[in-house]
């Protein structure tokens, strides 16, 4: 089989609540920019990163995959995944301009369209094909909900909604600029939920240490799951500290482009629960290099899902480390097929591929540029 052509695209679909907020970001869309991998056999792959929908920096990455990868797929066996993401990564003109950001954002959605590619032509689901199970259940938590722009009696209305729907585990956001406030909000919902479902806090890398430890003092009985981001994203030493002294475990990763960057917050003992990104690491490939390096640590997988879950799931049921995933529905009419779940779990995937295949659809409705 070879590569014959690639044609890349951008989508923008509305987040579901009509506008969110939390501690550092205002969102109206969810950006998709993404490439279609077409061979000289019957399959094509799909693959895409995740953005804020702006289309300036979103063209940025669609013009790397076509000017800068594309020309080195084209001719190539799609199935030798692994050999054209260390060929792609180790390219020097685009080594020597970024080893992480627009450049890895690009090679992400490559190289999950390559995964789904290779998936699709063995015909099975690419959980199946990196070894799982299809009897694994991925527990589902719901983070479309917990706005820092909701009040208190809306964060609590949607709490009780999500419990009735059948999820055991929400996460809400902090960081509103005053932590008895955030302890304020943390204390209802806990409060309404009660003591036997998981409840996590992100504060999207908004304070400083004293702000966190601030924070985790004042919520020592909440029985909080994690605290994610509750530091600048890069800053290995600050959330080592805060680990060592402020007695609620630490999320983190979803920021973090690489395998270095990850070694770096384990090695240190700076994050309890990780969060790899598919669309942010440099795709799949990367994704399991760090899954496999958090086992080594026993440290368990969460993934954050700027894909909206599709590939997230087919990864959490292949992978020993994964038995819980977040979800948000923001780009559930987008796909062939969307994630969904059901009494708090993830529905397996059957379709052959990656779930990454675009409906028609989503591109009469949400395409741009
Ligand atoms: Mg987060």
């Amino acid at each position: 089989m070879k590569i014959t052509s690639i044609e890349t695209f951008i989508l923008h679909a509305p987040v579901t609540r009509q506008g969110i907020a939390d501690s550092t970001h205002r969102l109206t869309h969810w950006g998709v920019p993404g490439v279609i991998i077409r061979t000289d056999g019957d399959v094509s792959g799909f693959g895409y990163t995740g953005t804020h929908a702006h289309l300036p920096t979103d063209r940025l990455i669609t013009q790397c995959i076509a000017e800068s990868y594309a020309p080195l797929l084209i001719g190539s066996d799609p199935l030798e995944v692994r050999s054209l993401w260390t060929k792609l990564l180790h390219h020097p003109p685009l080594q020597w301009v970024g080893r992480a950001g627009i450049t890895h954002l690009a090679l992400s959605a490559v190289d999950i369209a390559l995964w789904d590619l290779k998936a699709k032509a063995a015909q099975i689901p690419l959980w199946k094909l990196l070894g799982g199970c299809g009897d694994e259940k991925v527990r589902a938590y719901n983070t479309d909900g917990g706005w820092l722009n909701w009040t208190i009696d809306q964060l609590i209305a949607d709490a009780r909604g999500l419990l009735a729907s059948g999820y055991r585990g929400i996460k809400i956001k902090v960081g509103t600029g005053c932590v008895p406030e955030d302890v304020r909000r943390v204390q209802a919902v806990r409060q309404a939920i009660g003591s036997d479902i998981d409840l996590m806090v992100d504060a999207n890398g908004r304070w400083l240490l004293p702000d966190a430890l601030d924070f985790c003092r004042r919520i020592a009985a909440m029985d909080l799951k994690w605290l994610e981001e509750p530091l600048w994203y890069d800053d290995v030493d600050g959330h080592r500290r805060l680990a060592a002294r402020g007695g609620v475990p630490i999320a983190l990763g979803e920021q973090l482009y690489t395998i270095d960057h990850f070694k770096q917050f384990m090695a240190a003992g700076a994050v309890d629960y990780v969060q790899p990104d598919a669309v942010r690491l440099a795709g799949i490939t990367e994704w399991l290099m760090v899954a496999d390096l958090a086992l080594s640590y026993r440290l368990p997988v969460v993934s954050h899902i700027g894909d909206m879950a599709q590939v997230h799931l087919h990864l959490a049921i292949a992978h020993p480390s994964c038995h819980l995933l977040e979800y948000i529905p923001w780009l559930s009419d987008c796909f062939e097929e969307p994630a969904a779940v059901s009494e708090g779990c993830f529905v397996t995937p059957q379709q052959p591929g990656a779930s990454s295949t675009i409906r028609s659809q989503a591109f009469e409705k949400y395409r741009v540029g």
